[in-house]
């Protein structure tokens, strides 16, 4: 069964997706969802990253959440965002070991099973890589595209192009590429320095003739903020590293909007 899981009080789906581990795809998905918030959105965050759930800690939520009897599951709410992670039900520390058939089954319970509307936009932190797990929520849920989170590198940026290729056979439309870790500008002396090189991630979407999206610093605020569960976007709103995720959000949303439901544009918050 390939037909995606009707999901009608949800406006726009954005997977956040990531060729490889460790190059900020989860806390570029926190930030965007903040972002949306900030911008008056009803917003949803979903962790689908089975084998590494960062969501609770980044947007300093835990606990089980409940379903009254016989209703759907409710997410829990962190700053003004409905939140659902794998990681609420395991645990963030415990290896997930789980063959193909469960991991989709609990996806698809993911989307399907939880209370998650109505919303503006689901913002979904996929796993890394182009396994069974992106595949079964590229075809299942009702994605309205996807967003590619690279480093600047060559080695990040070939397994950015895997992940861009696996969308494109399975009909998901790219809505763009993000350059984490972009440059980093010292906060003693401010020189820049370009530490994972810099630019490769614009390059690469004129390559592959997707947009670009925009570039994110590496920065030790984005860090802190996100392991002390108040992204950035939320907890420092004016720095310019949370203007930087405000303006890819802004952009994302201009992507979307008009093509949803062909009325709503840029800037303008979606009546469901
Ligand atoms: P992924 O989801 O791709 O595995 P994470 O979002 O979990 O990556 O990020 C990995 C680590 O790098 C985390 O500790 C996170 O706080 C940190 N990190 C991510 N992006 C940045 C950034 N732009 N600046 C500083 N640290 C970052």
């Amino acid at each position: 069964m390939n037909t995606p899981v009707p999901m009608p009080g949800v406006h726009a789906l954005i997977a956040v997706a990531s060729g490889k581990g460790g190059v900020g795809k989860s806390t570029v998905a926190a930030n965007l969802a903040a972002a949306f918030a900030a911008r008056g959105r009803r917003v949803g965050l979903l962790d689908a990253d089975i084998y590494g759930p960062s969501i609770p800690r980044m947007m300093g939520i835990g606990g089980t959440p409940m379903a009254a009897d016989g209703d759907r599951i409710q997410p829990l709410v962190s700053h003004g965002i409905a939140c659902m992670s794998i990681g609420f039900v395991v645990g963030e520390a415990d290896p997930v070991v789980w063959r193909g058939p469960l991991v989709a089954r609990t996806l698809e319970q993911l989307l399907a099973e939880v209370d998650w509307g109505p919303l503006d936009v689901l913002v979904i932190d996929l796993p890394p890589g182009t396994g069974d797990a992106q595949l079964t929520l590229a075809q299942r849920a009702p994605l309205s595209g996807a967003v590619i989170v690279s480093t600047p590198q060559d080695i990040a940026l070939a397994a950015a192009r895997k992940g861009l290729h696996m969308f494109e056979k399975v009909d998901v439309p790219v809505l763009g590429l993000i350059e984490n870790m972009s440059y980093f500008i010292c906060p003693h002396c401010g020189a820049r320095t370009d530490i994972f090189a810099h630019g490769g991630a614009k390059r690469e979407a004129e390559r592959l003739g997707v947009p670009f999206l925009g570039e994110i610093p590496l920065d030790v605020r984005i860090r802190e903020t996100s392991d002390a569960g108040t992204p950035i976007v939320i907890a420092e709103p004016e720095s310019p590293q949370a203007q930087a995720f405000l303006s890819i959000a802004d952009g994302l949303w201009a992507g979307i909007a008009p093509e949803q439901d062909g009325k709503a544009g840029p800037g303008e918050r979606v009546q469901l």
